[in-house]
């Protein structure tokens, strides 16, 4: 991910570009941050890129031609670097503290880009014109007026960055911290055992992983109600409508408990007689009806106004009233299965199963015809497909789709009836529950062979069907 600043400071963002984890990401090829200093692109021969503004009052305001031409410089260098549409596709984001505030959510969708540009205010302000023809995201880092954007950009791309995968060490650690599920993180201890009289909780010392992971949970509950109401009312909604789910059919539901656990589904609905949540992450919403009746209602509750094409239809119920609302350009009907045990599936020391980088992404194209090719670059940036080895060589590969579930799996034909996809599926398995998530995939009825392979996995296959469809827009 690459990170351009258009500033007057820039001796301010390469400060903040040398810090740890960063400059580590840097180094490693990652990331790159790069200020871009706006005075060299004044046409003022000495150098001036602020005037009065009209109409008066006080300060100065930043001239729209060299901000402009800042800008252009950053576009043709990304259009150099990746092409003429990555230029113009480029978020340009202008801290101000009239734009919307910054907030984890915020930093989960920007990490999903491959280019940023920020552009950091000073004095007064900028020229509004530059404004209008630039910039697509106004963003405030908080309701108080700082003297200059830089903070603000170093603030984002702080937490940005460390949500791109591979910039921290441990990637769990960015999955549970405070905020990702409207908890806030539980209280953590370090050597030594004792210190001032205070004990570190013996539960912790205990070795048993479960055990440590329940007190967590409650602790984060303790301390979200306590401290941060408002967020362990959303929390709390949530987990009821995710139990709910589980009680109600733990397989058929999975895809929506597993949004809610994850921390990635937004509740539009949460009633007794079905649900609808919107997966911010994979922009598709998840329908359930309780009760045969509530279908109509619930299909009349989706916002009028959303950009989202994808459905999951939990019953069949549902496909009439989605008809009578929406044109249906197509429709696949799935049963799930889920993997219910905690126990790793067992895998054969055959085959090395890897993390793939983006330079696997013709390979992959070729062999896999059930999502575009920018389905499967985007799978790889975010670092979601996998690849098996056997002596070195790429036998097939497997990923976590955009919802969640488990799926793109092939395997090579001169590698088949090897045992390969078990060990695929058995390696994704266990890396899911590595995260504390129930494992669970989409087979399209009719697909035996991957039946199957999940009932000889010892996963459990839902008795009712569902349906994914797309609605043209
Ligand atoms: N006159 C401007 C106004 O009332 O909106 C404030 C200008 S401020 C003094 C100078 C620059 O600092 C802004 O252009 C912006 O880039 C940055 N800035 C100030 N407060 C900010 C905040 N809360 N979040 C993000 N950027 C901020």
């Amino acid at each position: 991910m690459n990170f351009y600043v258009m500033t007057l400071f820039p001796e301010m963002i390469e400060q903040g570009s040398r810090s740890s984890i960063l400059g580590r990401a840097a180094k490693n090829g990652i990331l790159s941050l790069k200020a871009v200093n706006i005075r060299d692109y004044t046409e003022d021969k000495h150098g001036k890129v602020d005037d009065y503004p009209y109409g008066g009052g006080a300060g100065m305001l930043m001239q729209a031609q060299p901000v402009y031409d800042c800008f252009l410089a950053v576009r043709d260098k990304i259009e150099l670097d990746r092409g003429k549409d990555a230029g113009s596709k480029t978020k340009v984001i202008y801290l101000t503290p009239q734009g919307k505030t910054f907030h984890q959510e915020m930093a989960q969708e920007f990490a999903k880009e491959e280019d940023i540009i920020f552009l950091c205010g000073h004095y007064e302000g900028v020229d509004e014109r530059v404004l209008e023809e630039i910039v697509t995201d106004y963003v405030s880092i908080g309701d108080y007026v700082l003297t200059g954007g830089e903070l603000g950009a170093l603030v984002m791309i702080d937490a940005i960055a460390r949500l791109v995968p591979g910039v921290l060490n441990n990637e769990v650690s960015a999955d549970i911290e405070t905020f990702h599920n409207d908890l806030l993180e539980y209280p953590q201890y370090s050597r030594p055992e004792r210190w001032h009289g205070k004990e570190v909780p013996p539960v912790l010392l205990s070795g048993a992983h479960k055990k440590i992971e329940k007190w967590r949970l409650e602790q984060s509950e303790i301390r979200t109600e306590k401290m941060r109401p408002d967020l362990y009312e959303k929390y709390r909604r949530r987990k009821n409508m995710a139990e709910k789910l589980v009680r109600e059919n733990k397989a058929l539901y999975a895809d929506m408990s597993e949004s809610l656990y994850r921390g990635r589904g937004i509740l539009v609905y949460d009633g007794e007689d079905g649900a609808i949540i919107l997966d911010k992450e994979a922009e598709v919403y998840m329908l359930a009806a309780f009760c045969e009746d509530a279908a109509e209602k619930i299909v009349g509750l989706i916002p009028e106004k959303s950009d989202v094409s994808q459905f999951i239809l939990h019953q069949e119920v549902f496909l009439p009233p989605m008809e009578r609302r929406y044109r249906l350009k197509e429709k696949m009907e799935c049963r799930r299965a889920v993997y219910n045990q905690d126990v790793p599936a067992p895998m054969s020391k055959r085959t090395d199963v890897v993390l793939l980088d983006i330079s696997y992404l013709e390979e992959i194209a070729a062999h896999y015809h059930l999502g575009s090719r920018e389905y499967i670059k985007e799978r790889l940036l975010q670092g979601c497909i996998f690849g098996a080895f056997i002596e070195g060589r790429l036998a097939g590969f497997s990923g976590e789709h955009i919802e969640g579930s488990l799926g793109m799996l092939e395997v090579f034909p001169e590698y088949r009836r090897q045992g390969v996809a078990q060990d695929l599926e058995a390696f994704m398995i266990n890396f899911h529950l590595s995260k504390g998530y129930l494992p669970y995939g989409d087979i399209i009825v009719g697909n035996e062979a991957s039946l199957g392979l999940q009932r000889k996995l010892g996963l459990k296959i839902s008795k009712e069907t569902f349906y994914w469809a797309n609605i043209e827009k």
